[in-house]
């Protein structure tokens, strides 16, 4: 195996973020595991940590909210703030995937108003939670199909519609929201909005009960004649037609590198945990020869290995894209493919290697193998994903290849 190393500069972070894995997520997995929709309140004391270690630094944090594309003084991109990122989250989500989901502050809606907001709205919004609602009942992989409408009506957009899998949308203190300012104008008209959690024309349907990431909540929500105030729209008000759905699209070139580092850390917790079990069984991993000259179940652990590595290097390339500017739409559909694939295969792989153990309530491992799945399907499937990298190796638009 080729050990590459992480860059020096970020392996404090790393450190830290897997000493909170260790130390605080792992001893309350099981808790939050059983104990559905009880909110992990042992997160509210890390959570203040972890605001306070990322204004501390100047590499960017260790959740979503880390992530904003900055310019230096001398206008050069800042580099570092997705990869830490990515590094923190692998590490967390070597812990414990739906606790990291359910830290105050480090939503998917925080990494899109970190993309995305102005000055003014960082200002004001900055140091919430935010959750991201975009899917409804018609509208899941096809996000352009989405119904919600923002009619705007003196100072403020009147929002109308049904949102549901909210991730944390019952605890963080708001929701982005996209909606359509003019349906009949296509997906350029889709904007997303922030919506205050106690917004009172924003009702709660109820909570989902789960396969996996039981610790996290899942909200669907119904918005009636619910207002905002005209500053609450994220990004540009115009509908530009020329310009299409690029815009909240890019929000995704930031966050699937998030997601699949998730996929990373849960791989790789299943991965050491597999390889002690393996020791404990008399069963040696050895590098130096080939794998099919080795037991079956070492030369298995080979091949999950194998695919954890591509993951996680395709994760990082794609994060450190993005921290230099480059386009990365096609690295991180790849990484998002590639990672939420591999944590599932590799999870279930684990399961079955380590029989009984891995099937038992006692061990973590048939946890994360339910854990695993949901990474390969929000922030777009598996499937979605392989669409998206096959339109931009062949040069199709999206109506061409569909
Ligand atoms: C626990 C959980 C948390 C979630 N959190 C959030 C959240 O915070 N915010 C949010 O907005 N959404 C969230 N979601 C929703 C999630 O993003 C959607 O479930 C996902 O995008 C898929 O949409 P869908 O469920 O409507 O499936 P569909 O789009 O109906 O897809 C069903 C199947 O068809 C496949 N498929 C669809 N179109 C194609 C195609 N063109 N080619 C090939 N195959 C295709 C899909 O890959 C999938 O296998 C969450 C979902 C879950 C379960």
């Amino acid at each position: 195996m080729i050990n590459l190393e992480i860059p020096k500069k970020f392996k404090p972070l790393a450190s830290q973020a897997n000493q909170v894995a260790t130390e605080v997520f792992r001893p309350i997995s099981r808790k939050y595991d059983e104990a559905e929709h009880a909110y992990p309140k042992e997160l509210d004391m890390l959570a203040s940590l972890i605001d306070g270690m990322n204004e501390g630094s100047d590499i960017g944090g260790a959740g979503a909210a880390g992530v904003r594309r900055e310019k230096s003084d001398d206008g050069s991109n800042r580099n570092g703030s997705n990869l830490s990122t990515v590094l923190g989250i692998i590490e967390l989500c070597w812990g414990d995937v739906g606790l990291l989901l359910s830290m105050p502050r480090q939503g998917l809606g925080n990494s899109a108003i970190a993309s995305v907001a102005t000055e003014e709205q960082l200002e004001k919004y900055g140091g919430k939670w935010a959750a991201m609602a975009i899917t409804e009942p018609e509208a899941g992989s096809d996000s352009a199909a989405i119904r919600a409408t923002a009619e705007l009506d003196g100072d403020e957009y009147v929002l109308n519609g049904e949102k549901i899998f909210v991730t944390s949308g019952d605890r963080a203190d708001l929701i982005v929201v996209w909606a359509s300012l003019d349906r009949s104008k296509g997906r350029a008209a889709i904007k997303s909005f922030i919506v205050e959690r106690d917004n009172p024309g924003l009702k709660l349907d109820r909570l989902e009960h789960k396969l996996g990431i039981r610790a996290s909540d899942t909200a669907n929500f119904t918005l009636q004649d619910c207002r905002v105030p005209k500053e609450a729209l994220l990004g540009d008000p115009e509908i530009n037609v020329q310009k299409g759905f690029a815009g909240a699209m890019q929000t995704f070139d930031n966050t699937r590198p998030l997601v699949a580092a998730m996929a990373v850390g849960v791989t790789r917790a299943a991965l050491e945990e597999t390889r002690k079990r393996l020791k404990k069984a008399g069963v040696e991993v050895d590098y130096d020869k080939p794998a099919l000259s080795q037991h079956a179940a070492a030369a298995r652990y080979l091949e999950m290995e194998a695919d954890y590595e591509a993951a996680w290097l395709l994760t990082l390339q794609a994060a450190w894209m993005a921290d230099n500017s480059k386009p990365n739409s096609l690295q991180a559909s790849m990484a998002k493919a590639k990672a939420g694939r591999t944590c599932v295969d590799v999870t279930l792989g684990c399961v079955e290697l380590c029989g009984s153990v891995g099937y038992d309530e006692n061990e973590l491992l048939e946890k994360w193998a339910r854990d695993a799945k949901i990474l390969d399907i929000f922030e777009g499937t598996q499937q979605i994903q392989l669409l998206i990298v096959a339109r931009q190796l062949l040069g199709k638009s999206s109506s061409e290849l569909r």
